[in-house]
Formats: structure tokens, sequence, C-alpha cells
């Protein structure tokens, strides 16, 4: 019980959470108080590190932690050192004095944390110093690199097994955010754990959005939601290095900062890369699979899938990268027909594994396609039961609606019968819709009775309903005979049983997806679009500003989700500052003042902005009840070109303004007009000017006022 509420006193006093996450409590008190071997399996971001650093902080002696990437090593102790705790690595970057002196410092018992990669910890020269530490508990983080069945399998890793031969008495903690059950089972085999604590974290990430599109005007619907985003961090993976490299070129032409990254960059290059994202300098990375292992960047705000991947396995951990911080998120993967029949051609070439490979790409398939919630079935895919939908995925937020398209089913599957079942989607469609081209001539199916008889549909719009039959089994695919489409079965229900097909309409897709509503399952952090966000900005540049001078990563110094919590709660004394989750007193102390400072200013400014904006409710209220502007002017002793300004000013913020009762329409039009000649850029003088100085200065602000919003 002790050390439970000791390692409650440190989660708040270091870190500067209030609560443990799930399974974090009883994870520190099997180490800390039992100590025993655990196994824990919990999804990236839900906040496996404290598990071990807790206990290396209650214990007496060092805490080893394994980490295979020089990266995330170095991610982590910064993360510690930023909230005063005494951590430090060990690898072949450091020069031998540098490890020297570590080493000391861990033997005297002042470091608490030590990092080593596995290369490091199984090498005889280390032996020597690891049996003279004081070692309270070993820590294997990405524990899955140990498996085989794994898909980041480590050789090295494998020898970690001495571990448990050499030290049986420590206890040693496994980690991964790898779901399945038998890189799991081999863990515990490899590693030889004591009968381990399992701890299996719920692998649901509510606060990360879920959105497939149609693969269609790709770069259009990118650049429009990095528009919508802006200053937000993101990956955009590809399929192809050409990919990466055309599209963070269009980016860059754009106006949008972004870099390209895969595995032909060259090494220097690619560090600097990552580098720079890390620190927020280039916000955007396109890049291959390549980009993400090792990357701790907690304020990934999004990713997209340029290319469907090969497997729910690699898209769940693509997509995982972003929203680490807890906060809203977003995806995006784009997917047509045509990134499914690529990697069947790439199965069908090798042969190794093709029925489960062909499995996996057909369960992705049916998430790209589903109409219920996706959440359920991604999750379902790693065996777990999600009750409710989810509210965040695009399905939810715009569910589909059904009509009735046997007609339309008839059509095609008609057609196909016609063309002996020999042609292509593309050929399908364009024989649908009556194409002139010297393909269809040749083959004579313009002479067809379905040929034309679906023009009123456009090509994209056949290729969804296509795509819907295909998913609800009406057509097959023969991947062995070209791609050619197939009638089935239930195909010829249809066509000769009058069995009836229900279709999504597809322009109903792609407008509803405009809007979207809230989740309703979870309530998702989003303050960030509920504040002023210049708030929220002006701290990003401070906590930037901090990272640049110190040399460590933004998301060190503070999280998004702390950003967005001193925007809501705007705390403005330092005492203040450790109520918020997040900030530990180590970072209230270090990094407190500057931003309680800038948000006293930000207040400040926004009262002086309030008390400019009262003035236009009085001349406005004044207004509304009747009196013209000569009267306000005497009433207020103000001048009526004044007068005149308050209200257009409240006319262009949305107040219901009688604009009749302040200027004719044939004095709008005159102003109009010379906005159209002259442009507002010049300024009220030249407006003026050009009206023969007839129209006075409160009324031309008024007509631009009415001008710009008409355009809106
Ligand atoms: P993982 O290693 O599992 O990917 P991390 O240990 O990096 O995850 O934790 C992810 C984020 O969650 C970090 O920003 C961390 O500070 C935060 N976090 C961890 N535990 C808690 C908690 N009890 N309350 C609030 N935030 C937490
Ligand atoms: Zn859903």
């Amino acid at each position: 019980m002790f050390a439970k509420t000791s390692a409650k006193e440190i989660l708040k006093k270091q870190f500067g959470y209030d609560e443990f996450r799930p399974m974090q409590a009883e994870i520190i008190n099997a180490i800390t108080e039992d100590k025993k071997d655990c196994l824990v399996l919990m999804p990236t971001g839900g906040g496996k590190s404290i598990t071990y650093q807790i206990p290396a902080l209650i214990n007496n002696g060092v805490t080893i932690v394994v980490s295979p990437l020089i990266a995330l090593m170095k991610d982590q102790v910064e993360a510690l050192l930023a909230n005063g705790i005494s951590a430090a690595f060990l690898n072949s970057s450091q020069s031998t004095s540098e490890q020297t002196n570590i080493e000391d410092l861990s033997l005297q018992g002042t470091i608490k944390l030590l990092y080593v990669s596995p290369e490091k910890l199984v090498s005889h020269s280390f032996s020597p110093f690891l049996k003279k530490l004081n070692i309270s508990l070993f820590a294997v983080d990405e524990a899955h690199c140990i498996s085989q069945w794994g898909h980041d399998f480590r050789p090295e890793y494998t020898k970690l097994k001495f571990l448990k031969e050499s030290y049986p008495d420590i206890p040693v903690l496994a980690l991964t955010a790898t779901a399945d059950k038998i890189t799991a089972r081999d863990i515990v085999t490899q590693l030889n754990l004591k009968s381990p604590q399992k701890y299996i974290a719920s692998f649901d990430r509510p606060n990360i959005s879920l959105n497939v599109v149609a693969g269609r005007n790709k770069y259009d619907k990118i650049k429009a939601f990095i528009k919508k985003r802006p200053n937000q961090s993101g990956i955009i993976y590809c399929l192809s290095r050409k990919s990466t490299e055309q599209i963070s070129a269009k980016l860059k032409a754009d106006g949008i900062n972004a870099a390209h990254y895969h595995a032909g960059v060259d090494r220097e290059e690619r560090s600097k890369v990552q580098e720079n994202f890390i620190k927020d300098d280039v916000p955007i990375i396109c890049a291959t699979v390549a980009f993400g292992m090792g990357i701790d960047k907690s304020n990934v705000r999004w990713v997209i899938h340029y290319n469907m991947p090969k497997h729910l396995e690699n898209y769940y951990q693509e997509i995982g990268r972003c929203g680490r911080d807890g906060t809203k998120a977003d995806t995006m993967m784009f997917y047509s027909l045509q990134d499914v029949i690529v990697y069947r051609g790439f199965i069908n070439d090798d042969h190794k594994n093709k029925e489960v490979e062909i499995a996996k790409l057909n369960r992705i398939q049916e998430y790209a396609e589903s109409l219920t919630c996706r959440r359920k079935i991604l999750l379902s895919y790693f065996g777990e039961h999600l009750a409710e939908d989810c509210g965040n995925c695009d399905v939810c937020k715009n569910p589909p609606e059904h009509f009735d398209g046997t007609i339309i089913a008839q059509k095609a599957l008609s057609a196909l019968h016609r063309m002996n079942e020999s042609v292509g989607v593309n050929m399908l469609i364009n024989v649908l819709r009556g194409a002139g081209r010297q393909d269809i001539f040749d083959l004579a199916y313009h002479e067809i009775k379905t040929y034309g008889v679906g023009k009123d549909i456009s090509f994209a719009n056949w290729q969804q309903y296509v795509l819907q039959l295909l998913n609800q089994g009406f057509i097959e695919i023969a991947y062995d005979q070209n791609h050619v489409l197939k009638l089935t079965r239930a195909s010829k229900a249809v066509l000769y049983n009058q069995k009836k097909v229900k279709l999504v309409k597809v322009s109903e897709i792609e407008k509803k997806k405009q809007k979207s509503k809230e989740p309703k399952r979870i309530k998702i952090i989003n303050k960030t679009e509920q504040f002023s966000n210049d708030l929220f900005e002006r701290l990003r540049t401070l906590r930037k500003e901090i990272a640049n001078k110190e040399n460590i990563p933004p998301y060190v110094v503070f999280s998004n989700a702390v950003l967005e919590d001193l925007c809501s709660e705007k705390p403005i004394t330092v005492d203040n500052l450790t109520d918020i989750s997040g900030i530990g007193e180590f970072k209230a102390a270090k990094y407190g003042q500057s931003f309680v400072n800038e948000i006293d200013k930000f207040i400040k400014e926004s009262d002086e902005e309030k008390i400019k904006g009262s003035t236009y409710i009085i001349t406005y209220d004044m207004f509304i009840n009747g009196m013209d502007v000569e009267d306000i002017a005497k009433e207020r002793n103000l001048q009526a070109t004044t007068i005149f300004s308050h209200l257009a000013n409240s006319y262009s913020n949305g107040k219901n303004i009688d604009i009749d009762r302040l200027i004719t329409s044939d004095e709008l039009v005159q102003i109009e007009n010379a906005i159209k000649v002259k442009g507002k850029e010049e300024g009220l003088k030249t407006l003026y000017t050009f009206l023969d100085e007839k129209i006075d200065y409160g009324k031309i602000r008024l007509g631009i006022a009415y001008y710009d919003k008409k355009r809106i």
C-alpha cells in the first residue's frame, strides 16, 4: 500500500498527472511490491513509460531500460530530464569519456534510469560494469523485436535471455504496442519470464478519427485537408519513393512547408528531415513506411495514407503515430480498387504465404468499404469488441442512406453478361456510359442492348457503385484472368429472379462528408477549436522559442494537451500551474513564469479589445432603439462618422442592422461601383475622392461592409 501512495505522489510531483491510466498503478505495484516479471501490451500513447519510470524512482538502485533505437533513447531521456528526473543513455554514438562519465554516475546511484541498446547490454565488455551496478529493474521496451513473428525482428534481442539467467531475482518488465497474441507468447518464452503478470490494455485510440476517402483527386483533397489544419504536424504515407518526392514538391510549390523521406535518401539528409520534423521546423513529411519507427513525437496531429496499406496491422501502427498526446487527431486513407489490384498482383507473383496475405488484404478492403462503424471492424481485427459505434469515424458521422439500386445493378450486371464476363471495370463503365471509344467499336460493344444505358451516372459514381456491387458479392474479380469481372450466383438472382439490391447513394456520401458532427461515444478533448486560437498560437510560439534555446523538441517542453489546458484555464500565477495535468513541480518552476506572463499579457490585450468592443455595443443599442446617427453622435459626444463606423463594424460582425435607415440604395450602388474600379486597398480617401467627395466617410465604410458581406 505504501508503494502505491508514493507512486501517486510521484505521478503528481514529477509528471504533473492526477490519476493513473488503466493498468498503470497495477503494473507499478506488481514491480515494486511483488517484484514480479510483467508483460505489458498497450497501444502507442497508452502510457507505458511511466510503468517503469515510477518504479525506477521508488526503488533503490538503477533501472536499466533496453531500447532499440538511439533516437528513442534520446527522446525519452530528454523528456525525463525536462521533468527533473536523472536519466542517461549509453550507446555507440557517444565518446569513451562520455560513456565513462555516465557509468560513474550510475555506479554512484545518481542516475535512476539508464537506457542502453540491446547490443551494448549483451556485449562482454559491458558485463563487468553491469555486475557492479545495483539494478532494481530491467525494462525491455519494444519487446516484440525479440520475436521473429513480429514486424521488427532484431536478432540482438534474442540474446536478452541472459537477463533472467544472470539476474534471476531482478524483475523484468517487457513492453510492446504490438497486439498480436503469437508475438506476446513469444516474448514470454524468449525472455524466459517467470510466471509473468500479463497486462493487456485496450487498443482503442478513441481520439484518432478514422476516415476513408475515394482515391480520386488525391492531391486536391490533401491540400484542402492541410489548409484546414494550419500549423499542424502530419505524415503522408506513400507506397512509392517517387510519390513522396512529388507530393512534397507540389506542397512546397503551393507554399506549404513539407519534406520527403524514404530509404533512398542519404543518411545525413534523412536524420536532418527527422530532426526538423521533431522540432516542429518542418511540419509535414511525405514518407514511405520507413519513416516513423522510433519517433516519439507526441504532437503529430494527422496521418494521411496516399495508398491503402497492405494490412490492417500496418495501417493501425501507422495511424497510431498521431495523437499520442491523447488530444484530437485525424486520419485520412485514400482507397481505390486499383490499390487492391496492385497488391493482388504482388501476391500472385510471390507465392509464399499467399493465402494469409490474401486474407489480410481482404480484411483491409472490408474495412475500407465498410458501411458500418470502422473502429468496430478495426478493433475486432485485434480481437476486441466495441459495444457501441465509435462516433468518430466517417461512417458514424455520416451514416450511409440506402436506396433501391436494383435497376443500377441490373444495368451493370446485364452489360457484363452481354460482354461475356470478359471485361474489366473501366470497359464496363465506358460501355454503360456509351463512350465513343475505338476499343468499344472494335469489339462491337456499342451494339449490345445495354450500351449507353448508364449515361446519367458519372464515371466516378459508377466506380463507386461497381465497388459496392463487388463488396456485396454481386460481382467478382478474376485476379488470375487479367482482373476481368465475373458474375456470381447472387448476381444471377438479380438478373433473373428480381432480387433487390440496396446501394448507398454516392453523391450523398461525398456531400455529407462535408459536414461533421461531434462524436457521441466519447467527448474528445478538443479545446483548441473552442478557445481563441490566438492564445494557443502564442503559447506554441513561446514553446518553440524555449525548445530552440534548450535544443529539445517542443513537445518535451509541454505537450499539446498542456497548451490546450493552459488556454482554457488561463492560469496567471505559477502556483496555479501544477493544477494543469502534465505540469509537474519541476516544469512549473522552470517554464511556468514565461507561460504565465504570456497568458497575462494576452488577457490584458483582449480586455482592451473588449473595451473597444463595448463602445460599438452602446452605439448599436441606441440605434436599434430608434435613435438616428445624428442623435447618437450628439448624445455620445462623438462625430457622426465615428457612429457610422461603429455601426459598420457591428454590421460586419453579423449584428442585425436595418441598413436602409443609414444609406440609400443609390449610394450603395455608387460605393460598390467605386470599390470595383478603385479597390478597397487604397483606403477610404481614394474612394471618397472618386465619389466626388459627395458621400461621407462613414457611409463609405458602411458600404464596404455591405459589399463584403454580399460577397460571402
Ligand atoms: P507509450 O510509451 O505507451 O507510447 P508514453 O509513455 O509515451 O506512451 O505516454 C504517452 C503520453 O501519455 C505521454 O505524453 C505521457 O506523459 C502521457 N501519460 C502517461 N501516463 C499518464 C497519466 N496517468 N495521465 C495523463 N497522461 C499520461
Ligand atoms: Zn465509428
